[in-house]
């Protein structure tokens, strides 16, 4: 079957020297406006140089796109309830903690910190949900009134932790929109939703502030020891700084969190004297950012004191694939949800999701992508891109480990086909004008959700981004150098 294709918001190919004047201008826009990344081959912190990014909103049926939006609460509140669910969370990893040290370390930090007893009720979520078109209509044509190539959506997984792109979502409408003029098409720009992510974002941070209330403390934001994708966090801090500016905020990263900080005999956390309100982790996801024990020492502590965590470790725990395989099986939801209409709804963005424990069902797993590899993605309990595995590959891996307890530290996916949509991007460094290339799209929805276990503070969507890659990559994260920034334009 060859794959659907939707079409782009104006005819393609542009004529060749307007395609070259406009690109000149959007560059230095980019530039001008942080549509930026620092330079991974020359890292220097003295320039940015552009962010990737595609000329021209990307189609996105707006009926899908409303759908998304309005299930981004659903989601954030299940979320918020199986991080709380301690016996669930335990005996969803517990396969995975025996052959995977990662997820076994925040494990072992947040039995600790339950053991000592939780010192900070209130968490914090911020959270993304990312998602893309399924173009195999997944009905009947007598189920589905649309029968199109892109009537439904599925979900590739939710982040809990560094859920980023809350500038550089709304700066790519920004940035698009500015194109569309110069191209003579503003008339378009009206099909594009809104994007308030940054404010949206920040308001989490400077709530749990409020809660903390403490009207010395300050804010920290957890950082790399390079930080590549240095826009999209700085101007989280400056949207802060603007709207707040009695919050200070510091960078800082674990190892300097554990040089820095102490925990007073009330927990909390002091950092140059004064208490940390909340701890805004934009690190800490992968094993690499823990090179030694002084970064775990330093979650740890963390963890310990009364400041209010983006994300706590049970947050993070809850936001590992292997959760979100155990929650497409049969009646799981049910129990998070009842047997609602949302949980219906919630079911239905699942594709298949299997485990592959060493057992009976993860046996049959094993089988279907033996004799299927092309139909899976093969993903561990691991954040940031680039981690899973793909066709061949599949095949390889699940041959290397179907005797071995390893297994259990993925989950195997079924692989979802976006539709093509052709587009030029744009990167830095390459040939203007670039070639019309098919690219495919996945679109993150954020949520906010404060609460402790019983009682929600706040619950609410708070806007979007789009990443869009060339149709023939595996994985398209735009820091991995893959993936271009994008928005979606309403069909
Ligand atoms: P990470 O937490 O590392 O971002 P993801 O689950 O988001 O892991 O996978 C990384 C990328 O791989 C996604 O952004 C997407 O491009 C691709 N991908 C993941 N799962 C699927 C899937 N089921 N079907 C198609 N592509 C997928
Ligand atoms: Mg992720
Ligand atoms: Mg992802």
């Amino acid at each position: 079957m060859s794959q659907a294709r939707l079409a782009s918001c104006i005819p393609l190919p542009l004529e060749h020297k307007l395609l070259v004047t406009v690109i000149e201008k959007a560059k230095d826009w980019a530039l001008m406006h942080g549509v930026g990344m620092r330079d991974k081959k020359h890292f220097t912190k003295d320039s940015i140089q552009i962010a990737p990014f595609v000329l021209l909103p990307s189609p996105f049926p707006r009926t899908e796109f409303d759908k998304a939006i309005e299930l981004q609460p659903v989601l954030n509140e299940l979320m918020h309830k199986v991080a709380h669910d301690d016996e669930f969370l335990e005996h969803t990893l517990q396969n995975a903690l025996q052959v995977d040290e990662f997820t076994a370390n925040l494990y072992d930090i947040w039995i600790k910190v339950r053991q000592e007893g939780i010192t900070q009720p209130i968490t914090l979520g911020m959270l993304r949900s990312d998602i893309m078109l399924e173009s195999r209509c997944p009905h009947t044509v007598n189920q589905c009134a649309k029968h199109t190539p892109y009537c439904s959506w599925k979900q590739v997984e939710i982040n809990s932790i560094a859920s980023g792109f809350g500038h550089l979502g709304p700066i790519s409408r920004d940035i698009q929109s500015y194109i569309l003029r110069q191209l003579g098409h503003g008339d378009l720009i009206k099909n594009m939703p809104e994007n308030h992510a940054l404010s949206g974002l920040c308001s989490g941070i400077t709530e749990a502030y409020d809660l903390f209330g403490v009207p010395t403390a300050v804010v920290l934001f957890v950082v790399e020891e390079v930080s590549y994708n240095i826009c999209d966090q700085r101007f989280h801090e400056f949207e802060i700084s603007e709207k707040r500016p009695d919050i200070q905020i510091y960078r800082k990263t674990l190892n300097e969190i554990y040089e820095e900080t102490t925990l007073n005999d009330k927990k909390q956390l002091i950092f140059d004297g004064r208490p940390v309100a909340v701890v805004y982790y934009r690190s800490g996801y992968e094993p690499a950012q823990y090179p030694s024990t002084r970064e775990w020492d330093a979650r740890l502590r963390v963890e310990r004191s009364t400041a209010i965590k983006c994300p706590s470790i049970h947050y993070q725990l809850a936001g590992t694939k292997k959760v979100q395989q155990t929650l497409a099986a049969p009646g799981v939801l049910e129990k998070f949800m009842g047997s609602s209409e949302a949980t219906k709804k919630v079911r239905d963005i699942f594709t298949g999701l299997y485990s592959l424990d060493f057992d009976e069902s993860g046996e049959r797993a094993v089988d279907m992508a033996l004799a299927e590899a092309e139909r899976f993605v093969l993903k561990p309990q691991r954040e940031g891109g680039g981690n899973n595995l793909y066709g061949a590959e599949v095949r390889e891996a699940l041959l290397r480990m179907r005797h071995s307890r390893e297994r259990a530290a993925y989950i195997l996916m079924e692989r979802i086909l976006p539709p093509l949509v052709s587009g030029y991007v744009v990167r830095p460094g390459a040939p203007v004008p670039p070639p019309v290339s098919d690219l495919v799209s996945e679109l993150g929805i954020f949520g906010v959700i404060i609460g402790t276990k019983d009682k929600i503070h706040c619950n609410r969507q708070v806007g979007h981004m789009l990443r869009t890659k060339l149709a023939d990559a595996n994985e398209g994260g735009v820091a991995a150098g893959l993936g271009a920034l994008d928005s979606p334009y309403m069909l």
